[in-house]
């Protein structure tokens, strides 16, 4: 008799698993089709760009900036934990081979500073690796130094931000202003929220990377200023003083957030600063591997609706934005107007110049 209960007991749990399995199969494949926004091209710096500020997306938050004589690298992410170290949590180390393959293609030999958005791993996890393996300094947030610290970088490679001081960097000056991480933890709470309180040596789990505070990242340059807005959550005051020229807008689970918050969103990044080139940023699955762009699976975040939204707030609030997906790995002259691909033809008094 028990032994019958025992048979079925196994089936139906077996019966669960199946359909559990079938599932999350599905759930994880369900993801949107980056080919179907149909946005302009970013301009990539080469015959075609008039200018020489470029930004190059690596993927999640990681940008390359460069203005020919200075880089500035904005987070430092280039090793890729799997999905299964971050679900259960596993440690996780600093991949050497992809982080020096990273540093080798994109020609990061004057890399002035690395400056992550906040101390998630998936901002801030190599910043030490990097840093050891260039002359870069690392500014950020005392738990982003311990990062650092925990991978050896000298006390005199690292900075303490302080918020809204102007640092230099070549022709670049950079400011970093306090905002909130995006809440879409369990409950509305930020994932990995706190501090980092002590060097961090690699190997660790993902949620010893604490967040550590998060920044509205602003790098102004002669040519144009571009802020970064690492998480979708909202700086602390208005950016209503800043003007910029682009915006690259984290939007990684701003749609579980809603339309509303969208638009406040959009306004107090976009239309308070007066910005023409919005780019979505943060919107891959960060557990591919580094250069492999996939959008992340839908249960986590639906990208193609966010474009919708983003589309609907450019329309509504701010008809000159272009909005352009980032290309990976490809140099974006930012700040560039592409020439326009007229045939050359003899001078004609009716130039739309004159
Ligand atoms: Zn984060």
């Amino acid at each position: 008799m028990w032994k019958q209960r025992v048979q079925r007991a196994a089936i139906l749990v077996g019966a669960v698993l199946a359909v559990g399995a079938v599932a999350s199969t599905w759930l994880w494949r369900d993801r949107p089709n980056l080919d179907s926004i149909e946005w302009p091209p970013p301009v990539i710096a080469g015959a075609s760009a008039t200018d020489s500020v470029t930004a190059t997306w690596l993927g999640v938050t990681t940008l390359l900036f460069d203005d020919g004589e200075t880089q500035l690298l904005v987070d430092g992410f280039f090793s890729r934990p799997s999905f299964g170290d971050i679900v259960f949590d596993r440690p996780v180390n600093n991949d050497a081979a992809t982080i020096n393959y990273a540093l080798d293609e994109y020609r990061m030999r004057r890399l002035a500073a690395v400056i992550p958005a906040h101390s998630h791993f998936d901002h801030a996890m190599d910043v030490g690796a990097i840093a050891n393996r260039t002359s870069a300094s690392v500014l950020g947030s005392e738990s982003t130094l311990q990062i650092a610290r925990g991978a050896g970088v000298p006390e005199d490679q690292v900075t303490l931000v302080e918020i809204g001081k102007a640092y230099e960097f070549g022709r670049f000056t950079v400011t970093l202003l306090t905002s909130r991480h995006a809440a879409v933890g369990w409950r509305s709470s930020v994932v990995y929220a706190g501090e980092i309180d002590a060097p961090l040596a690699m190997p660790q789990p993902v949620s010893a990377m604490r967040e550590g505070g998060s920044y509205t990242i602003v790098i102004a340059h002669p040519q144009g200023t571009t802020i970064v807005q690492g998480s979708a959550g909202m700086p602390e005051k208005s950016l209503g003083d800043v003007a910029a020229d682009v915006v690259m807008l984290g939007v990684d689970g701003l749609e579980s957030l809603g339309f509303e918050y969208a638009e406040r969103y959009w306004q107090s990044t976009v239309t308070s600063t007066g910005a023409q080139s919005v780019y979505p940023i943060h919107f891959d699955d960060l557990t591919r591997p580094f250069g492999t762009i996939v959008a992340g699976a839908r249960f986590l975040g639906d990208f193609e609706l966010t474009a919708k939204w983003f589309e609907t707030l450019r329309d509504r609030w701010d008809k000159d934005v272009e909005l352009f997906v980032p290309e990976f790995g490809k140099p974006i002259a930012i700040y560039a107007q592409p020439v326009p691909d007229v045939p050359e033809a003899p001078e004609s008094p009716e130039s739309p110049e004159s």
